[in-house]
């Protein structure tokens, strides 16, 4: 839908042909952006200069709900009715926030701990989504008062290691504020975005995106080619930022006026005035020598110099995260052409020079780090409005995506670290004969057994006409759209029997769980490939035991007394052997059973020729 406004205040026409705004949902402040003669801007506050709304979300005991700075001045006076990084529990269970909960001042629902985390206040209780709708909403409110003109379409932009449920979650919120989500996009692309990388096509290269919040930090290295931005790999911490380094001065001030930290968990005001002071101490420092406060009546002091050695092992963190990164995308520093600098912590000299060396390339720093991921969204936006063509996006998937088959054992159909959106598929037969429905249980991880890996869902494909087990031919495929969201189709070609579903999953995977899920697949891949060469032969072993069980029944007459009872004996050495863990023990049972079979099958296929030829009916 069009729209045309009049400015009620100087009458002149805002011509709006579907503005399409970019949004950049931050864990801890939050913006929205459009794009103004051709150029992206930020939507600025009551002030007329912050662009950013802290995603704080405070309940006052009037009914009403306060969002932005209003709320986040209610964080030290009534922490349990005052939400703050909300962003951390979208798509998650309490069992995937449970390790954290301590941060959190608020009441987060324990009660059951495989579904989506609630969130208490008061008497009501609060989904992550409702709370981010929260924020949306007052984002839109800001920029439809800024253009005097409603807005319903949206880009908003996520970390890109969010899996398809914390994706879906971002995307629930928008509809819930009254937006349209049009796309979903990776914070590291949009601050590409926005320093007009990839818009050449002419010019492939790869790009580190380095993000230093508050609370987080990502690394993500892009390939650009032909007007594609393609997600090589990510890294990060979920819990290192600017908070740590504040931390760190507030230690450092405590021992210069002599005070026991424990006293700041008990005196919660002077706690958070030191952190207030620390935190104006290391901006300070950003652009000065030395810093000189007072606290407690008292004066406190730290340089630059001591502000770095405070710092060093953090910043030592985020280049470990780079260098996996690195190694992940298989590349080494020189491949990467250009560095974005993302996140308010990467004012600070130490964390550039830093990067730049780590690197060894000049620093792309030259926009608002607070306000990049914003301003890429709104080009994005313009992109998807048709203004500037031939570009696409594709992110990648974060861990390996299979299905289950015989015997507990993944099947990798979209490998880790593919990029999306992503097509990919494979064919399936049946086990037994007449099988008439087939149980497709989608997984996500690297382990070779289901068991260890994480189960996105499952469906089942009834109807299949009965044939022969191994006939019909079952294709599968995994179908990966633009915002990640996964499709699982399943067809049984011979009759074009079909059925899909579109992976929910009941609740997201914390990045947590997911780097260690990605460290278990290495320190267990010996045993798991033991186990996978266990459970294959012990597949084999069954197929064959069913198999000689057919081949006896239906050649009893053609072999002697001795070969049915030697072959008996094999079968039965089989069925004993595949009960064993000794792969090698199975195989040799197997190798004799089709030693001493193979010209008995031989012998039975000439007698079915001969009675063919002879112009018998042929047995079945
Ligand atoms: P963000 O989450 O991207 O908004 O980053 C906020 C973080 O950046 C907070 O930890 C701030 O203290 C930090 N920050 C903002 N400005 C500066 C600065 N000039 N020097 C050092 N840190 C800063």
């Amino acid at each position: 839908m069009a729209l045309i406004s009049i400015n009620l205040q100087d009458g002149s026409v805002i011509k709006d042909q579907d503005v399409i705004i970019g949004i950049d949902l931050g864990t801890t402040n939050s913006l929205v952006a459009y794009m103004q003669g051709g150029q992206p801007v930020c939507v600025k506050g009551p002030d007329g200069k912050n662009t950013l709304v802290p995603s704080v979300v405070h309940f006052p005991d009037d009914g009403t709900v306060l969002v932005g700075d209003a709320a986040k001045d209610r964080l030290i006076t009534d922490p349990a009715n005052t939400i703050y990084s909300v962003k951390r529990l979208m798509g998650k269970s309490y069992k995937d926030v449970e390790n954290i909960q301590a941060f959190f001042g608020y009441r987060i629902l324990d009660d059951d701990t495989e579904a989506l985390v609630k969130i208490r206040v008061k008497n009501r209780y609060y989904t992550p989504v409702e709370l981010s709708t929260q924020i949306l909403r007052e984002l839109k409110r800001r920029i439809e008062e800024e253009l005097h003109t409603p807005v319903s379409k949206a880009v908003i932009t996520v970390p890109a290691y969010f899996n398809d449920n914390q994706r879906q979650a971002t995307r629930d919120a928008g509809k819930l504020a009254g937006l349209d989500v049009l796309r979903i996009v990776n914070e590291p692309t949009a601050a590409a975005l926005a320093y007009g990388i990839g818009l050449d096509p002419t010019l492939p290269e790869i790009i580190a995106v380095y993000d230093l919040g508050g609370g987080t930090f990502d690394i993500s290295l892009l390939h650009i080619h032909d007007g594609v931005f393609e997600v090589l790999a990510t890294n990060g911490d979920t819990f290192l930022g600017g908070d740590d380094i504040d931390r760190a001065v507030v230690d450092f001030f405590c021992s210069q006026l002599n005070l026991d930290t424990e006293i700041l968990a008990e005196d919660k005001s002077l706690g958070q005035e030191l952190r207030l002071l620390a935190e104006s101490a290391k901006k300070a420092l950003s652009g000065a020598e030395h810093f000189d406060g007072r606290a407690m009546g008292k004066p406190v002091r730290i340089t630059r110099a001591g502000l770095e050695a405070l710092m060093h092992p953090l910043v030592q963190r985020t280049l470990d995260c780079c260098r996996n990164a690195l190694q992940d995308a298989g590349i080494s520093p020189e491949q990467v052409g250009k560095v974005v600098l993302v996140g308010g912590s990467t004012r600070i000299p130490l964390v550039r020079q830093k990067v730049a060396g780590f690197f060894g390339k000049p620093l792309f720093d030259s926009l608002n780090p607070d306000e990049v991921v914003a301003l890429g969204a709104a080009i994005q936006a313009d992109i998807l409005a048709g203004n500037q063509k031939n570009l696409l996006l594709l992110d990648i998937t974060p861990l390996s995506l299979g299905i289950e088959t015989i015997g507990g054992l993944m099947d990798t159909i979209i490998p880790r670290n593919s990029k999306v959106p992503n097509k990919a598929g494979r064919q399936y037969t049946t086990s037994v004969d007449g099988q008439k429905n087939l149980k497709i249980a989608v997984y996500q991880g690297e382990r070779d057994l289901v068991e260890n890996n994480r189960k996105l869902g499952e469906f089942i494909l009834r109807g299949i006409p009965p044939m022969p087990a191994g006939l019909p031919k079952i294709d599968i495929q995994f179908i990966i759209n633009a915002d990640g969201i996964l499709t699982v189709r399943a067809r049984e070609l011979r009759s074009g029997l079909e059925q899909e579903i579109d992976i929910r999953p009941t609740y997201g995977i914390s990045e947590e769980d997911m780097a260690q899920m990605l460290l278990d697949s290495i320190a267990h891949a010996q045993e798991d490939m033991q186990q996978r060469g266990v459970l294959e032969a012990r597949n084999e072993a069954n197929n064959l035991l069913k198999a000689g069980e057919k081949f006896l029944q239906q050649n009893d007459t053609l072999l002697s007394p001795e070969e049915l009872q030697t072959t008996r004996a094999l079968l039965n050495a089989l069925q004993e052997a595949a009960q064993s863990a000794d792969k090698d023990h199975i195989h040799r049972a197997i190798e004799n059973l089709n030693d001493f079979t193979a010209p008995l099958a031989h012998r039975a296929m000439e007698q079915t020729i001969r009675t063919a030829i002879r112009g018998k009916k042929v047995s079945s």
